[in-house]
């Protein structure tokens, strides 16, 4: 088809700016709420690319949204640029190896993600100028995807209210359309305050804040034997009270993370949770301030969307990676653990049958994956999902195997290969774009089929309503 062919070249006449502004992503590795230097790199150049631009949506410092044309239909497209929390590590090297210990690293791709829902925003709008399109473009700057799930307070603050459409993708390493399935899921912040003595001297005159914490701990380990098989609760000690074991600490925190399939069943879980932190406050003698910081709603696909996508991704495939970028794959290949090895032989299994073992010996699944499960892991992009009918997929950015937020993926991430993959992506979110830009009545259709899926279900949102964008 001739425009699929047209906007692929168009998103190759500017693959330079595209990939670098994904490598400066990369360098600036910025994490929830502090991606400053890396919106402007995208914004300003949406800027120069003929976009309006406008900064700080839905009370949020470092999200932006770029707009061009006017008119129905508003076809959105998503991007994020957040790093996550001591992941710096060296670029090409098949080791640990951080840049400066402790600092933040690209450890999902979120360099690759926004450069290419950018790239493919610059190409339809090049496009439309070319063929005199009505219609609206928009490029959504998200951040705080890791950890904040920046897009609940855009999706809270209307931001997307006017959308027919939004499209976003995630980089990784298969090619698949993204099913629903992603959890639900709120974080939360326990804090609890004691009285500090000497833990030798005067050790009854001290109400500990750490013990508080790990009776809590303790009682939600044996909350799990009863709760559901598909819910998820993990939780990191933030504050310990101090480095020193004889005195009391006063003071102690510790964040969860509360998922499960829906958001009504997270709320009952984080209810549970709740009320261990308040025994716990109560056994300790101390007291606990509870305070949620975000809510991801799981993720709801769309069919009319998804078929659109699995479309152009199986025409434009294979991606089409040289002997030399196999190469590059495999050394990364070689140093994942026996338990990733045994994941991807699994993964090989499901996707390949008979085939797993051809499978097996590509370090580069260049090909479709069918279906791409919801992750047990959450995303953003559900809340969005929620309110506009969405799209999105996962395309091949690293080698098979590669484990998900770890160093791996962010030592393969300003590769050729992650470079490759990231146009791929953009190219099919811009012929996918087109479609819907271009026939109201295929964008009928898709509402059409959200609505059905949604079964008169609502935006379960779950945000405070005085819940602000929170950087810890
Ligand atoms: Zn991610």
């Amino acid at each position: 088809m001739r425009y699929v062919k047209d906007l692929a070249q168009l998103v190759e006449d500017r693959k330079e700016a595209t990939l670098r502004i994904s490598d400066q992503v990369w360098e600036y590795a910025e994490s929830r709420f502090q991606e400053f230097k890396s919106a402007a790199a995208e914004s300003e150049y949406m800027k120069e690319m003929g976009f309006k631009v406008t900064m700080g949506i839905g009370g949020e410092e470092t999200a932006f949204v770029a707009e061009y044309g006017e008119g129905k239909p508003v076809i959105a497209l998503l991007g994020e640029y957040d790093a996550l929390s001591g992941l710096s590590q060296e670029a090409d090297i098949p080791e640990l190896k951080p840049i400066v210990p402790g600092k933040d690293g690209h450890g999902c791709g979120h360099n690759l993600l926004g450069a290419a829902s950018m790239a493919a925003a610059v190409a339809l709008k090049d496009y439309m100028v070319q063929q005199n399109l009505p219609g609206t473009v928009r490029y959504y700057g998200c951040p705080a995807e890791e950890n904040a799930g920046g897009k609940a307070f855009l999706v809270r603050e209307g931001c997307f209210n006017d959308c027919d459409i939004a499209l976003t993708w995630h980089p990784g390493w298969t090619n698949g359309v993204t099913q629903s399935g992603s959890l639900a899921n709120f974080r939360v912040f326990y804090t609890f305050h004691g009285l500090s003595s000497h833990a030798a001297g005067a050790p009854h005159l001290g109400r500990s804040a750490l013990d508080a914490v790990e009776c809590m701990n303790v009682m939600v380990n044996y909350l799990r034997e009863h709760m559901i098989d598909e819910a998820r609760i993990h939780y990191a000690v933030i504050n310990t009270g101090g480095t020193a074991p004889n005195v009391v600490q006063s003071e102690a925190q510790v964040l969860y993370a509360i998922r499960a399939p829906k958001v009504t069943q997270v709320k009952e879980l984080f209810e549970r949770v709740s009320n261990c932190a308040k025994g716990a406050a109560l056994g300790t003698g101390t007291t606990v301030d509870i305070e949620q910081v975000s809510a991801y709603s799981d993720y709801i696909s769309t069919d009319v969307i998804a078929e659109r996508l699995q479309q152009h991704m199986e025409a434009m495939l294979p991606i089409g990676y040289t002997e030399e970028e196999m190469e590059y794959a495999k050394k990364f290949q070689e140093v994942i653990t026996d338990l990733d090895r045994k994941n991807l032989q699994g993964m090989a299994k499901k996707v390949g049958g008979k085939n797993a073992k051809e499978i097996l010996d590509k370090p580069l699944w260049d090909f479709m994956t069918y279906p791409q499960g919801g992750s047990k892991g959450s995303t953003d992009v559900g809340d969005v999902s929620w309110v506009v009918p969405t799209g999105q997929f996962g395309a091949v950015t690293w080698a098979a195997g590669t484990p998900g937020h770890a160093w791996q993926v962010v030592a393969q991430g300003k590769s050729p290969v992650a470079h490759k993959g990231t146009l791929f992506a953009a190219k099919v979110l811009a012929a996918t774009a087109y479609d819907f830009l271009t026939d109201p009545e295929l964008v009928k259709k898709a509402r059409e089929n959200w609505l059905e899926i949604l079964d008169g279900e609502t935006y379960p949102g779950a945000l405070p309503p005085d819940a602000k964008p929170h950087i810890w």
